[in-house]
């Protein structure tokens, strides 16, 4: 706030109501200039590294290993070493490795939402109040049924499958590494983690708290690189590859890996509807909507990035849209304030780019946030297009970026008809007030995760995956354990 205006006797007020800037302090994170291979419980040297960089004013972080072939053999040869004496603990030994991560996270959760922002771009808000506890949520969670997989799974003598493979993306480092690692290691395998190329700062920083928690030594590897780690990996000898990323890379994947006896898990791109019918709580529906494509600059694989409103309504809400629009406030993602922080890489910017060209070509009609973004970084407004045809590439292709596509629709078999007409089936939402109308919508969408009068809403209990390109297998709940485990 800023100039606070005297009143005579009562106490003084605001002049202005426009935030003044709330940066949270990077002090807390201690980097290293450069970082090795964490194997087997030890920093190894790699023979070259690439700096990774701060996407909100592109300066550079530390330098990172660009792990090879032979480097990623050698972690995987690491976590076979160590797999029978791991997948032998009673799983109550190895519920306590995850309790104790999980409380470490919790802990240190202030570093690594720093470090997360710094690193990724997302605003401090979202790495401190979702990222960082859902990850530390993960571990708790998958303690807990590291004793009881007898139970989970009745007379089916489940067994871990040994080495897992597994490569994330970058847009939730750490949550995604969690996703990843604590159902792997509560079934009993031991992991080899590729993480994103631009966001491996918060991987590393998880070395320290495997650390920290004195797990055995080679149980959690973690390889850093770019896409030639990753492929290196899918082609070691791992028993498992589990992969999230976009569906190019998955069915890329899907290919190295038919054949062989690996299993494989592929959680992929999406282009999600979000569906709001007349009956729905508009204000409510707006936040949601909002919510639901500018989280995370829309760098989310289940973003409810086309709106479909039904025609009666459309005129209101797609204004609401804009009032509220305007009210997000895009900068710098260690702000407290910020709604909107920066764009990940370069790469992404441009991808970003081309495709609202290609919506502006096609003839939609595009809205931006009336703000005003940093100069030095990588940025995007909010955005909006109306006018939005079902053929456009803005409305088939996944942008990954800030960027709604509006489309409307007149009758339920029309709003189904449309938000299936999709190569993707990752999520969807639906607002309305009628409880049998979302139980008749959510049978017809085919999509893994449908949300009614809610949308992003995640919790470790839940499964999470998708239909058609969006991937195969389920990642949360009893669902996420399944693929770590062989059964007689
Ligand atoms: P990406 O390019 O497919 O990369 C994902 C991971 O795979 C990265 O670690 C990447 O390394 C690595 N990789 C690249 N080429 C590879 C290859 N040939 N073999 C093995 N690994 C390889 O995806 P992204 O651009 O990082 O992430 C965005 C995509 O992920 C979007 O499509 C999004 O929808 C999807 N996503 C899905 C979910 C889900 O749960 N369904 C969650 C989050 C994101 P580099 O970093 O070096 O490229
Ligand atoms: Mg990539």
């Amino acid at each position: 706030m800023t100039d606070l205006e005297k009143r005579s006797d009562r106490s003084p007020v605001p002049a202005d109501w426009t935030y003044a800037p709330a940066p949270e302090s990077t002090d807390i994170v201690r980097l290293q200039e450069r970082y090795g291979l964490y194997v087997g419980g030890e920093w190894l040297e790699a023979a070259e590294h690439y700096a990774t960089i701060a996407p909100r004013d592109e300066s550079p972080l530390a330098n990172v290993a660009q792990a090879s072939e032979a480097d990623v053999r050698n972690a995987v040869g690491v976590a076979r070493e160590a797999a029978a004496a791991w997948a032998a603990l009673p799983g109550s030994e190895r519920a306590k490795y995850l309790f104790r991560i999980a409380r470490i996270l919790a802990e240190r959760s202030r570093e690594f939402a720093v470090l997360e922002s710094l690193n990724g771009g997302k605003p401090i808000k979202e790495s401190r109040d979702v990222d960082i506890p859902l990850a530390a949520a993960h571990f708790f969670y998958y303690a807990g049924w590291a004793d009881k997989l007898e139970y989970a799974f009745p007379n089916r003598e489940p067994r871990p499958l040994g080495v897992a493979g597994q490569i994330i993306p970058w847009n939730f480092p750490l949550l995604m590494l969690s996703w990843k690692i604590a159902p792997a290691l509560a079934a009993g395998n031991t992991v080899v983690l590729k993480p994103a190329e631009t966001t491996p700062l918060t991987a590393l920083l998880f070395c320290d708290v495997v650390r920290q928690a004195e797990l055995p030594p080679g149980v959690v590897n973690i390889v850093t690189g770019d896409g030639s780690t990753g492929a290196a990996l899918v082609d070691a000898d791992v028993d498992k590859i589990a992969f999230t990323g976009s569906t190019e890379v998955g069915k890329a994947i899907q290919r190295r890996v038919a054949g062989t006896d690996k299993k494989l898990t592929l959680e992929l791109g999406g282009k999600a509807a979000n569906i709001v019918f007349d009956d729905a709580a508009l204000d409510q529906a707006v936040e949601g909507i909002v919510n639901g494509i500018y989280f995370n600059q829309g760098h989310v694989c289940c973003a409810g990035s086309r709106l479909f409103v039904q025609e009666s309504i459309y005129e209101p809400v797609v204004e609401k849209l804009k009032k509220r629009m305007a009210t997000l406030r895009v900068g710098d993602p260690l702000d407290k304030n910020t709604d909107v922080g920066a764009i990940n890489s370069r790469m992404q910017l441009e991808k970003i780019e081309e495709l609202v060209a290609a919506g502006k070509e096609e003839g939609a009609e595009i809205y931006q946030s009336p703000c005003r973004l940093p100069e030095k970084g990588y940025w995007f407004a909010p955005t909006v297009f109306t006018n939005v045809a079902q053929s456009y590439r803005i409305a088939q292709e996944e942008i990954f970026g800030p960027v709604l596509s509006v489309l409307t629709f007149r009758t339920p078999d029309e709003a189904v008809e449309k938000a299936n007409n999709t190569p993707y089936g990752l999520s969807a939402g639906i607002w309305t007030e009628k409880g049998s109308r979302i139980l008749w919508m959510a049978q017809r969408l085919r999509a893994g995760v449908v949300w009614a009068n809610t949308f992003n809403r995640f919790d470790p209990t839940s499964p999470f995956g998708g239909y058609k390109e969006s991937g195969f297998g389920r990642e949360g709940g009893l669902h996420g354990l399944e693929p770590y485990l062989d059964f007689v």
